[in-house]
């Protein structure tokens, strides 16, 4: 069976050669950093669970290439039960980390290149889905993680990729021989790279021919010679430091993103899955763009849960659940949360076959899911934040509650209800803390409005996948302005 175990997966990250920079330091040894740690404990979660009797149904699925269990993030889609049997585990996930756990970027690179390239060599006569799917045959053997790498730094805005005055700004072709290709450029804000064996890595835009250098998709191991990664900082990461687990709100779970630098990167020619093909880079950029903005309406929704949770357990420390006003309040984020997963199963449900075989979600769905998210997420926060209080931003720190003078004071004036310690209401208050201002922010609040593309990009899909002129047929129709023909 091709699963590796949890300790498998924390070993085979040890063995990688990576080049990490934080606080300007190169680490030595990235997988037991506190700050880096929980992040890497969110990604583990997706191979615990799926050897955990209770989970696997939803975690492990069978290959349609070889015909193994495999891990679910490593799956092509092969129905619309599949799309939403991948909502449903990225709900799952988000509820048992309340964190990003970063392992679907690659599953939907894995799915978008799957049917581009299908569509590629139908057209073009090339070999890249031949090659694509050995790779992904080797992914799945092995239960990788595939960091699903598109977005450039972009430079100036307003100028396309060949245009701008650094030509690095987009990831490029910098030469070619028989044998591959070597590239040059950088990955903004990967979620999940350093915890990856393998960068998969394609354009961020569409594409012009004057561009066509830019039009290049591929996959190296994470630990390729040129590549190095710089850490993003999380708002409080240093906490993580401090060793106090009651301070940080989610010890053990976390995100992670960072800045990936590709540096004259050697790329075999078996590994190059689009070659300055630009026609077809747009098609590659929206499907993945779409499957990962229907991802959020599992993951956010997940974390979600568990902010609602949070935000009901307060009220109950405080005395306050019986108050109308509260009750009304958890009903509104229940009630946001659920239309996200609604919109995730919706687009999953609607889902349709591509021409590899591979499931594509409905794209005006999961843009509209995507929309909702960059919302949501934000009234959600706030009331949780409404109803925890403000001492969730007053409060002292564990050492001060540790401390045997001034420790019993708080203990004693930061009491709610008189059955629940102080301890309880701190954590949780902490927890709250942690998932609309601290670390889990980046997964949860921010993200929610810039990953999977920021706001305006899924109103150009949905705007593009409307088709507003058949609506207008309806109301000229329904208004006897002409016939139903
Ligand atoms: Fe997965 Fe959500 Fe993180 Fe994206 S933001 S990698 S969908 S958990
Ligand atoms: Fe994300």
């Amino acid at each position: 069976m091709a699963l590796k175990t949890t300790q498998e997966y924390l070993d085979s990250l040890r063995k990688l050669d990576i080049k990490l920079y934080m606080f300007g330091e190169l680490l030595e040894n990235f997988v037991d950093h506190p700050i880096v740690r929980p992040s890497i404990n969110s990604v583990a979660k997706s191979f615990e669970l799926a050897a955990d009797e209770r989970y696997s149904e939803l975690m492990t699925t069978t290959s349609n290439l070889s015909g193994e269990t495999i891990n679910r993030f490593t799956h092509l889609h092969q129905s619309t039960d599949d799309l939403v049997s991948k909502v449903q585990m990225l709900r799952m996930m988000g509820q048992k980390t309340a964190s990003c756990f970063q392992r679907c970027v690659g599953m939907d690179a894995i799915n978008a290149l799957d049917s581009v390239t299908f569509e590629m060599d139908q057209q073009l006569g090339s070999v890249y889905h031949q090659r694509f799917r050995s790779f992904l045959q080797y992914v799945q053997d092995n239960d990788l993680v595939v960091d699903g790498a598109m977005t450039d730094p972009k430079g100036d805005r307003s100028l396309r990729p060949s245009e701008q005055a650094d030509p690095d700004l987009y990831l490029r072709v910098v030469s070619e021989s028989p044998d591959g290709i070597v590239v040059r450029g950088a990955k903004v804000h990967q979620t999940g790279a350093i915890n990856s064996h393998e960068i998969c890595v394609m354009p961020t835009i569409a594409m012009a021919e004057l561009d066509k250098d830019y039009a290049v998709s591929f996959a190296v191991p994470s630990d390729t010679p040129g590549i190095f990664y710089i850490y993003g900082r999380q708002s409080c990461d240093t906490r993580k430091m401090e060793g106090s687990d009651m301070d940080v709100g989610n010890a053990r779970y976390g995100g992670q993103e960072a800045l990936v630098i590709f540096e004259d990167v050697f790329v075999p020619k078996e590994r190059v899955f689009m070659l300055r093909e630009y026609q077809f880079a747009g098609n590659l950029v929206e499907r993945f763009a779409g499957y990962h903005r229907q991802s959020y309406g599992g993951c956010k929704v997940g974390v979600g849960d568990v902010l609602i949770g949070a935000a009901a357990m307060l009220a109950d420390y405080n005395g306050a659940a019986k108050a109308s006003h509260i009750k009304d309040k958890l009903i509104e984020m229940i009630h946001l949360n659920e239309t996200l997963y609604s919109c995730g199963i919706a687009c999953s449900c609607q889902g349709h076959r591509t021409s590899s075989g591979t499931f594509l979600i409905n794209q005006l769905l999961a843009n509209v899911c995507k929309q909702n998210v960059t919302r949501f997420p934000y009234e959600i926060s706030r009331l949780a934040e409404d109803i925890a209080g403000g001492l969730m931003v007053t409060m002292p720190s564990e050492k001060d509650f540790r401390h045997p003078k001034i420790g019993p004071y708080i203990e004693k004036y930061f009491r709610g209800v008189q059955t629940v310690p102080t301890e309880h209401r701190m954590r949780m208050l902490r927890l709250v803390e942690n998932m609309t201002l601290g670390c889990a922010a980046v997964g949860y609040r921010t993200e929610s409005m810039h990953g999977a593309g920021s706001p305006q990009a899924q109103r150009i899909m949905i705007s593009r996948q409307a088709n507003l002129d058949y609506k207008k047929k309806l109301a000229r129709v329904v208004a006897g302005i002409e016939e139903d023909n």
